[in-house]
């Protein structure tokens, strides 16, 4: 494994992250969920990324479980709160009571005493952005946590937020946003803005959630026990992924695999490789259901692409790949 910088903080994260939404408490039994974080540590993996909403609040359950009896400082442990938890009306947003509630139900869910990285989920405009960030500044100074995220913001809210943060003197570190071969958009804006105010991106989805492993046929159902087949994963994928099962993207992505081959990868090491030529990525967030994926995925760590190779993805996807930053994830 190879640990890069979170912008300009002082943290370190892993290059490669695991990530458990739709899989742990939902996809996936514990036993798997446990032993897929065993094979992320085992390969050196030191971030742990969840969410409140996952899973209903079971998936940072399971993982709590999981990293139980890990020592604390050889992880960074980050998740998120905005999502409803609950039918209340105030179980749901950013506002100061749920920021304050949210984030003690996951410490307990999660087993822990503070959380490496607390992201916003996504921006909420019902909420005077002062009080959101009044709430998380007052977790820090507690020690209940480390370092602030935003996931899903525009350009205009990320400054407005990096503002507050800088009045606040609380560290906004990380921007989680969703980065693949296929959809680009942050790199117009997000990006940018971004790196003016020494925020560094942990991207979702390097694989279009399993899209850009190449498992998807244009002829052929999608696989069995697959994300885009169970219960738990295909209103996910359909809302997100389904753009892209039409035969004519994935016949170009077929195409990727003799270029992958070429460099001597599988598709999805080339793909996850892909989003960490760009310097601004500090972590590529992988799922996984099998222990197996995240062992062949945590290959792509370290692995530089050239630019002629770089060129040819560009080309063997063109027509397909989404840069409109007025779209979000
Ligand atoms: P990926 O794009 O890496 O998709 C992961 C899925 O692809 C796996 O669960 C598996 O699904 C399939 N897969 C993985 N490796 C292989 C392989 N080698 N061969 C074949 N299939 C493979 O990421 P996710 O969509 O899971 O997102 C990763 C993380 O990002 C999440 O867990 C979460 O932490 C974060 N995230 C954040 C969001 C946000 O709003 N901030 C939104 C979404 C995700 P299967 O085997 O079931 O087909």
């Amino acid at each position: 494994m190879k640990y890069r910088i979170l912008g300009t903080s002082g943290l370190s994260v892993s290059e490669i992250a695991y990530g458990n939404w739709i899989t742990h408490g939902a996809q996936v039994d514990n036993d798997i969920a446990y032993s897929c974080v065993q094979a992320a540590l085992d390969e050196g993996i030191t971030t742990f990324d969840t969410a409140d909403v996952y899973s209903d609040t079971k998936a940072e359950v399971v993982l709590g479980q999981a990293l139980k009896g890990i020592r604390r400082e050889s992880i960074e442990l980050c998740t998120k709160v905005f999502h409803p938890t609950g039918k209340g009306v105030n179980d749901r947003g950013l506002s100061r009571k749920h920021i304050i509630e949210g984030c003690h139900a996951s410490l307990n869910r999660l087993q822990t005493d503070y959380i490496d990285v607390y992201y916003a989920h996504r921006f909420d405009p019902a909420v005077p952005l002062e009080e959101t960030f009044l709430a998380f500044s007052d977790l820090v100074r507690q020690g209940k946590v480390l370092y602030i995220g935003i996931s899903e913001w525009n350009a205009e809210q990320i400054a407005r937020g990096a503002a507050l943060a800088r009045e606040l003197k609380v560290p906004l570190i990380a921007s989680q946003p969703q980065y693949s071969m296929l959809w680009r958009i942050i790199e117009a804006e997000v990006v940018p803005a971004c790196e003016q105010e020494g925020i560094g991106q942990v991207v979702w989805s390097p694989l279009a959630q399993g899209i850009l492993s190449g498992k998807y046929s244009p002829d052929k159902a999608p696989p069995q026990g697959s994300r885009a087949s169970t219960a738990a994963g295909a209103p996910f994928f359909d809302r997100l992924a389904g753009q892209w099962m039409r035969p004519e993207v994935l016949l170009a992505v077929s195409k990727l695999s003799t270029l992958a081959q070429e460099a001597g990868l599988t598709l999805p090491q080339l793909a996850i490789a892909w989003v960490l030529q760009n310097p601004q990525v500090s972590s590529s967030i992988i799922g996984a259901s099998k222990p197996e994926q995240i062992r062949e995925n945590v290959k792509a760590a370290g692995i530089r692409l050239d630019l002629d190779l770089m060129k040819q993805i560009d080309q063997t996807l063109d027509g397909w790949i989404e840069y409109d930053p007025g779209k979000t994830g």
